[in-house]
């Protein structure tokens, strides 16, 4: 099946007399027979049995989004955070150590920077353009992941997978790859090597703003048994001895996320979100395309405007990371634009305010066009030296084109800019 056929039938499959679409499961447990039947389910989760663990609805989703992304397993969060999050505890535990590029999302940052390393797990942040020479320096012993965002938000930098993955691989561990921006329409990481994906699923994925959302995808094609990876190659005593590697082979990682971390940690998503979450992705081929033609022109707009400094669109042939774009983005870089406006922050403050169909709001990647100022809003945790690692200029704005007819959008742009 194509892309766009699997978006509206992988992952749900009536039988005869079933509902037409996939049915809300709105319930949080499952009833068996006999105790025995529970047990053996502890031993081999084969069917539902509580919601924390797996539900009818988000399962289907998980099995859509494993189809999209061409993966053995998914599981699905009740945020992108809480993906990052089980997507590295995974695979660190205290003392342990992982290298991230120092672009990604703030959250991610912040999550990596400050949280986890409170909890032991050590983080190196590199500059993903580097050489391999150099970035190889940033790997320890105690390595056990290395982390990047493809279209990274805000700076809308384009990561090379293949030069992350080989450097992965040659250190004995799995790339992870947040794909958010660009979905698996625009990218499909798994191709170029990656090992494991994350989603914030709140974005294009949902596209309509209507619930915060994640999910992990396992490639199922990395191999755990070179001896950094006990938990997954030894019995985990905390689930009755099962090897994860030996029990569930290529969906090793998944199943150890599920039974162990989402046990847990207890982070799975409702049914009625991830129901919500399907009828997104449902379309989200279409829309995606149509995201891409928009912000080309405004990004165009932008560029010749005279009252923006630099526009970040990987798609403009002038942008540094357009090489980049064509080979792992061929049809286009998503709806998000960064562009520093001229004059700073406080002029890219009074841009924002002077815009009238674009709604200012902590969202990127909807269907509606919305603009951030990212410096005061999601990074302002941010000390002035991680935003200038981070890709955020003072005067930097994300504008997240919408699917208003383009000329709307333009009007809007051009009458906020003519105030400044
Ligand atoms: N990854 C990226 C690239 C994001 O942009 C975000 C949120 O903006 C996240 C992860 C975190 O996702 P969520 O807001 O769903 O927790």
């Amino acid at each position: 099946m194509h892309l766009e056929t699997k978006c509206l039938h992988a992952g749900y499959t009536p039988k005869n007399g079933e509902p037409r679409v996939v049915p809300i499961v709105q319930s949080t447990t499952y009833v068996f027979d006999s105790t025995e039947h529970i047990a053996e389910l502890f031993d081999m989760p084969t069917e539902f049995m509580y919601s924390r663990f797996a539900n009818p609805t988000v399962d289907a989703v998980e099995k859509k989004i494993t189809a999209l992304e061409g993966g053995a397993a998914a599981l699905c969060t009740s945020s992108g955070q809480a993906a990052t999050m089980l997507s590295v505890l995974n695979l660190c535990h205290a003392g342990d150590h992982l290298v991230c590029s120092s672009t990604v999302y703030g959250g991610t940052f912040n999550l990596f920077a400050v949280r986890l390393r409170e909890m032991g797990i050590g983080c190196t942040f590199v500059n993903q353009d580097d050489d391999e020479e150099t970035l190889q320096k940033a790997f320890r012993p105690n390595t056990k992941a290395l982390y990047g965002e493809i279209l990274a938000n805000p700076a809308l930098a384009v990561l090379d997978i293949e030069k992350f993955a080989r450097l992965a691989h040659r250190n004995g561990v799995p790339l992870i790859v947040d794909n958010t921006f660009a979905t698996p329409v625009l990218c499909r990481p798994f191709e170029y090597g990656a090992d494991i994906i994350v989603h914030s699923t709140s974005k294009y994925m949902d596209g309509h703003a209507l619930q915060v959302g994640g999910v992990i995808v396992d490639s199922g094609g990395f191999d755990w048994s070179g001896g950094k990876f006990p938990q997954l190659t030894e019995p985990d005593e905390s689930y009755h001895g099962v090897v994860y590697t030996r029990d569930f082979g290529r969906i090793a990682y998944i199943i150890k996320a599920r039974m162990q971390l989402m046990r847990d940690f207890g982070c799975y998503p409702a049914a009625n979100s991830a129901f919500l979450l399907n009828l997104g992705l449902e379309t989200l081929p279409l829309r995606m395309e149509r995201y891409c033609q928009n912000a080309q022109k405004v990004a165009e707009y932008l560029a010749v405007s005279g009252k923006v400094e630099q526009v970040s669109y990987p798609e403009l042939a002038a942008d540094k990371y357009h090489p980049l774009a064509r080979k792992y983005l061929p049809q286009g870089t998503s709806g998000v634009i960064g562009a520093v406006i001229k004059g700073g922050s406080q002029k890219a403050m009074q841009f924002l305010n002077g815009l009238r169909l674009a709604s200012k709001e902590v969202h990127v990647a909807d269907i509606r066009t919305c603009v951030l100022h990212p410096a005061s809003a999601t990074h302002r945790q941010l000390t002035d030296e991680q935003l200038t690692a981070a890709g955020v200029n003072p005067g930097l704005i994300r504008f997240s084109v919408g699917l208003e007819h383009v000329e709307d959008i333009l009007e809007d742009v051009e009458g906020s800019l003519r105030k400044l």
